[in-house]
């Protein structure tokens, strides 16, 4: 899968985790492939709480770049780890992979009471005054395979205003597949159906969109240079 995505042209990677396990695999995907970088999370939904010592001494390796997946579905009463892990992210400076369904409000109070927190608002599905209020907030809004579903006129319209100095791509793999590839698994390499629709939109070839993608991308996941 990574062969294949780096024959795309997709040649750096995040692996995310959604709990200790998932994180730790993440980490042995990234000591073994120099194009794979890990994130170390928790999931908020119906999963034990997490360890935090457990993820703050996994999140010390150099090939972890990034606090996440972590966030809020719905207001689920999983608040407070949420905050602990926010507070993990600014401890360690590292930037965060935030998912929010249904609590964008809640996102936003806990982005604000962490000062010299920095991330990204993963799978942004929301419309431009949300966008707004995140990017005002400092983040980055990454954008995936969902914008090329037909009937998402207003995401198209956030992936267009977005200032390119914010905007990230991402898969979801093996989720968040593009309108062309429904009912397959999602792979890291098809992450350019979803490129090739966001050059369009913005005016711009893909290879501008790479170049803004790649400077992103080192700019908030550091440790990826
Ligand atoms: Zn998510």
């Amino acid at each position: 899968m990574v062969g294949q995505a780096v024959s795309a042209g997709v040649d750096r990677m995040i692996a995310v985790g959604v709990d200790l396990e998932h994180s730790q695999r993440a980490v042995a995907l990234a000591k073994e492939f120099p194009e794979v970088f890990a994130g170390v999370g928790h999931y908020p939904t119906d999963t034990p709480e997490p360890d935090i010592e457990a993820l703050r001494r996994l999140a010390s390796d150099e090939r972890v770049v990034a606090i996440g997946e972590v966030g809020l579905d719905f207001v689920d009463a999983k608040q407070a780890r949420f905050e602990k892990l926010l507070a993990l992210a600014v401890e360690l400076d590292l930037p965060v992979s935030i998912h929010n369904r249904g609590a964008a409000d809640e996102v936003a109070a806990a982005i604000k009471a962490h000062p010299g927190l920095r991330g990204s608002m993963h799978y942004f599905a929301l419309e431009w005054d949300w966008a707004e209020r995140f990017l005002d907030l400092g983040f980055y809004l990454s954008f995936a395979g969902l914008v090329t579903r037909p009937s998402r006129n207003a995401l198209r319209e956030v992936v267009k205003h977005c200032p390119g100095d914010r905007l990230l791509l991402e898969t979801d793999s093996p989720y968040g597949q593009a309108h062309i590839r429904m009912g397959v698994p999602n792979r890291p390499a098809y992450l350019l159906d979803t490129a090739t629709l966001v050059a369009e939109l913005r005016g711009i070839t893909l290879e501008e969109l790479a170049d803004i993608e790649r400077a992103n991308a080192f700019a908030l996941f550091r440790k990826m240079t």
